[in-house]
């Protein structure tokens, strides 16, 4: 980039110049990170990992939570807090939201049908995408597509995204609601958090932040907080997943607080498709929970 850089001074910059004088490194890199976004899907830069989700209760695998990978020839691996931010700024999003939206269903299908029997796929869905008013055909596209039935869909909204608390959005809850898709409020915990609005989503699941879980063993406040989650939850009907479970003691007292999934490094990280399918015929995840 810095040769580029050079490169750029040199010839005048003619279609930089508006930049003015001293380009800095950020800046550079940041106009270099936005162009090659803009050709990662085009060039197959992007893939999604699939992270387990699992039953306290039995054990078993019920979801995977679809997250966006971007593999840059150059950089190598980009986090998604990095280049989701940019995307959305600069309005990729909807194409590289469509796009995990219909090949994690399509991928989904196909491990149904391989004998992967029930999973569920949870996708993340970007506020700018949710507001979109195509969204709710993009939802119906990649179900049809997929051939995947709308109840093995979760949607993760984050509090932020649903409580701009329109009737739009509302609406489009509950329209995806009529169509048989879930609705999870993902980062739970950390957004504004007015508990009222709560009842009046149609919603299946919260995903507490993983920055309660953190030191639910050590930190007697969050082990409250958790519990108060949990209790408000179970007591509006919904389901509640405890995101970056690590270690088994974290589990053990998850399970007391009668936590419904884990989700988390302890279980296993996210995995390319090939690499979760080996993951889930050779692990025995009864013994990794219960023992
Ligand atoms: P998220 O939806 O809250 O996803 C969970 C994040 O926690 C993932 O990070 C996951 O790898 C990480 N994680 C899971 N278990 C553990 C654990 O035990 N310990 C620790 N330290 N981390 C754990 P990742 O994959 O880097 O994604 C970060 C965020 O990027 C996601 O947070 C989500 O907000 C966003 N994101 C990822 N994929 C997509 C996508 O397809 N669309 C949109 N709109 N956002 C996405
Ligand atoms: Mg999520
Ligand atoms: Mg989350
Ligand atoms: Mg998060």
């Amino acid at each position: 980039a810095d040769a580029a850089l050079n490169r750029a001074k040199q010839q005048g910059g003619s279609s930089i110049v508006f930049f003015s004088g001293e380009m800095n490194k950020e800046t550079w890199q940041r106009i270099e990170i936005e162009r090659s976004l803009r050709k990662a899907l085009e060039n197959n830069e992007l893939y999604i990992a699939y992270q387990p989700i699992i039953d306290i209760k039995t054990g078993n695998l019920s979801t995977c939570e679809a997250l966006l990978r971007w593999d840059h020839p150059e950089y190598g691996l980009i986090p998604p807090i990095q280049f989701i931010p940019i995307a959305e700024e600069i309005g990729l999003i909807h194409s590289f939201g469509n796009w995990v939206l219909k090949n994690a269903c399509k991928q989904t299908k196909e491990w149904h049908q391989r004998g992967i029997e029930n999973l569920s796929i949870s996708v993340n869905v970007s506020a700018f995408q949710f507001q979109n008013k195509f969204f709710i055909e993009e939802v119906k596209e990649a179900l049809k597509y997929s051939g995947l039935e709308a109840k093995y869909l979760h949607l993760e909204l984050t509090e932020s995204a649903m409580l701009n608390h329109t009737m739009e959005a509302i609406n489009t809850m509950h329209i995806l609601n009529e169509i048989g898709v879930n609705i999870s409020i993902d980062d739970f915990g950390t957004g504004y958090s007015s508990l009222s609005y709560l009842k009046q989503l149609p919603i299946h699941r919260l995903k507490i932040d993983r920055s309660f879980i953190n030191n639910i063993k050590t930190d007697s406040r969050e082990y409250a907080i958790v519990n108060a989650i949990m209790t408000m939850g179970h007591g509006l009907g919904l389901n509640v997943v405890a995101e970056g479970v690590e270690t088994k003691e974290q589990l053990t007292l998850l399970k007391k607080l009668k936590c419904d999934y884990i989700q988390g490094y302890f279980v296993e990280k996210p995995m390319p498709p090939k690499k979760f399918e080996e993951w889930y015929y050779s692990t025995d995840l009864k013994s990794k929970l219960y023992y």
